[in-house]
């Protein structure tokens, strides 16, 4: 366990919001004896959301992708104090930020302010639902591991209400149709997973579900998975309708309802086409929105007027019209795509910067240090002495504040497309390897078991997969 070590007045305090891609990464990277570190997050674990779309379905068990935070940071040295709460407010001028416990359990305190120094922000970003009525109200989304029980209980309530006893034809049909609205990876992933847990298991335990059941995945655009190769694009169509999945792009809904979404399609001749498709269950993948407690931040920094996705930051993270405040991941606006390569890679950067900010501090007082000492000295040897001791420390300043700015290694893009394939685009060389079907399914596997935060997660999620293989998935209404 950590060890309690009291913060060090003498040293600078970096307040970090959030527990996910960018924050953990920058964590396990930090040196934290040089810093008093406060991390602030209602989360209290890590999530790996790349496996995320395989809990709904139980093909991945929930805990077995979520890292407790406190076993992160067991063996960091120095202060690391953890507040399980929600950062509702930055004031930058003031340099705190407000927080608040929104848990169920509350003390007699609940809210109160965290002053920072150094302060980075790493909070995410929430849904995107562009405002469209009924999307907040009616669909489940798929962000957190609640939204994944929320998912599955829903599922399984569907079809054990559409086995209800007298139950219309026309009602039957509607609970058992699946509506995926969003055809980037989230939306792709998913409805492969519930179309695979559909052939695999409720199909044999709910056999009268069998001609009704159906998954719908509805994207606005000509195409789904628009960050993949053309071929690809093709690959995975092709195989979404082997799979009976019925893919509806060139359609835009404009409107849910509790049993509904109403959605603008383009027809082959380039009318336009007014459709009210029923549902049972309606998940909710068409990417993110800036969080409140960022568009609050923004709102206070003229600078940032006219960044849209996010926080603006520049080429070391800082974000624009501030001192001391980074942001990272999906709460800043880059040039690159909101993935978790992305954020991590900025995590670690970012714990290079305050690691060389740490040893520079050192290194200006040990030289200021010896400067004393020298204009103390009488004796030339030792002023000598002293000096070639200085032009080495100069030197070693120079060195670490040499620090290039953030950039970006694109290793490549994978996603599960259901049936046991999956596609990938992988970085190779200088070039690109695009694949896909089975032996890629194997690889994304392999890949994706490889970059599980711990052992413990690695392993938990192989024996959930055995699991499957074995005895298939629950189909227990939990
Ligand atoms: P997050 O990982 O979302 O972490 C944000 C943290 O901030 C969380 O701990 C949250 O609890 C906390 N927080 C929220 N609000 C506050 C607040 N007010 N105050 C303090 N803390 C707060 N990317 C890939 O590269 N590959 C994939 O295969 C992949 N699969 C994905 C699958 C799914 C289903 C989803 C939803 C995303 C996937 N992504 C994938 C994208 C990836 O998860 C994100 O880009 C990544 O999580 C961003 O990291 P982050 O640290 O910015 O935010
Ligand atoms: P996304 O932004 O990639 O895709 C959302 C899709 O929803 C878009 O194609 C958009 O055209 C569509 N859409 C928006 N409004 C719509 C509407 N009203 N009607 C119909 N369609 C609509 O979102 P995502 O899939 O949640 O991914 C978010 C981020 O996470 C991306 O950067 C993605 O690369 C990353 N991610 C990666 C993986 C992976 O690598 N396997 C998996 C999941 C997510």
């Amino acid at each position: 366990p950590q060890e309690q070590v009291e913060p060090d007045p003498t040293k600078k305090t970096l307040v970090v919001l959030g527990t996910g891609w960018g924050s953990v990464a920058l964590l396990k990277k930090l040196d934290t004896e040089n810093y008093n570190v406060i991390v602030i997050s209602p989360r209290n674990f890590f999530l790996f959301t790349p496996l995320l779309p395989s809990c709904p379905t139980g093909t991945v068990e929930h805990r077995s992708i979520m890292e407790p935070f406190r076993h992160i940071i067991r063996h960091k040295k120095g202060t690391v104090k953890f507040y399980e709460a929600d950062a509702t407010k930055i004031d930058h001028e003031r340099r705190v930020v407000i927080v608040s416990d929104n848990s169920d359990i509350k003390g007699d305190i609940h809210q109160t302010e965290v002053p920072f120094d150094y302060l980075v922000v790493g909070v995410g970003a929430e849904n995107a639902t562009f405002g469209i009525p009924g999307v907040k109200e009616h669909a489940c989304f798929l962000k957190e591991i609640g939204d994944a029980q929320k998912i599955r209980k829903k599922v399984m309530d569907c079809i054990e209400t559409a086995m209800f006893k007298d139950q219309t034809p026309g009602e039957k049909e509607r609970l058992l149709h699946m509506v995926v609205v969003g055809g980037g990876p989230t939306g792709v992933e998913f409805a492969a997973e519930l179309q695979d847990f559909f052939e695999d298991d409720l199909r044999k335990w709910v056999p009268d579900i069998a001609d009704s059941f159906h998954v719908t995945l509805v994207e606005a655009l000509p195409n789904v998975l628009p960050m993949f190769s053309k071929t690809l694009i093709e690959y995975t169509e092709k195989t979404l309708n082997e799979e009976k999945i019925s893919l509806r792009t060139k359609t835009m809904v404009k409107k849910v309802t509790d049993k509904t979404i109403e959605a603008e399609v383009t027809m082959p001749d380039g009318s336009k086409q007014y459709q009210v498709l029923p549902y049972g269950c309606l998940v909710w993948a068409t990417g993110n929105a800036v969080r409140p407690v960022v568009r609050d931040l923004m709102s206070q920094i003229p600078a940032q007027k006219n960044s849209r996705r996010g926080l603006a930051v520049n080429e070391y993270l800082v974000v624009d019209g501030t001192d001391g405040i980074w942001a990272l991941g999906d709460c800043s606006a880059t040039k690159y795509a909101p993935t978790a390569q992305v954020a991590s890679q900025q995590g670690a950067f970012l714990a290079r910067l305050f690691n060389n900010m740490a040893k520079t501090q050192n290194l200006e007082q040990e030289l200021k240090h010896l400067e004393e000492i020298k204009a103390e000295s009488k004796v030339q040897e030792d002023q000598e002495a002293i000096d070639k001791e200085i032009a080495k420390k100069s030197k070693a300043i120079r060195k670490v504040k040499t620090l290039s700015p953030f950039e970006y290694t694109h290793q490549g893009s994978l996603a599960y497309i259901g049936m046991e394939r999956a596609v990938a685009d992988i970085s190779w060389w200088n070039g690109n390897v695009a694949s896909g079907g089975s032996l890629t399914y194997l690889f994304w596997r392999s890949a994706y078991l490889s970059m599980c935060f711990s052992t413990r997660n690695r392993i938990l999620v192989a024996l959930d997969w055995m699991k499957v293989k074995i005895f298939g998935r629950d189909v227990s209404r939990y």
